[in-house]
């Protein structure tokens, strides 16, 4: 899994065009807020797995490309407005690195529509199933702090 470090730091970097060139000084705040605590909704699926002892779901609620698209659209209709740009950016950033380092089956694999449609099964969205989120693994909450 892409750790949360990793998208710190790139979320970080992303943010300092819009922060230097746009003069827009909540940049690099709105761009880690977006590019790192995405990764929250973990903790749905954290809580599913130890809610259900015997099957695992990757349910993801906050990583979909549909929500990307979204996202964009929105920016393009309410004025191009810095921060939405900042946001946008920092979430496809963080979705492509989530892509590139978990690496789905296929790109579609962090889509909400195709999740869906599997019924959230993790084996078919990644070939060994759980075994890049191993932090899934974690006895509870607390032992998360381990994949940061
Ligand atoms: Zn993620």
């Amino acid at each position: 899994m892409a750790r949360p470090s990793v998208h710190l730091i790139t979320s970080l970097g992303l943010s300092l065009p819009y922060w230097k060139l746009a003069k827009y000084a909540l940049a690099p705040a709105v761009a880690v807020g977006v590019g790192v605590f995405v990764d929250l909704d973990h903790l749905a699926d954290f809580v599913d797995a130890r809610l259900r002892k015997d099957r695992h779901l990757v349910i993801l609620p906050l990583h979909g490309w549909e929500l990307m698209v979204v996202g964009w659209l929105t920016w393009l209709a309410t004025g191009r407005r810095v921060w939405l740009a900042v946001a946008c950016s920092a979430y496809s950033l963080h979705l492509s690195l989530d892509l590139l380092v978990n690496k789905p089956r296929a790109w579609y694999g962090y889509s909400l529509l195709y999740r869906a449609s599997r019924g959230f099964d993790p084996k078919a969205i990644w070939p060994d199933g759980v075994q890049t989120h191993t932090w899934m693994k974690a006895k509870s909450i607390w032992q998360l702090w381990r994949f940061i």
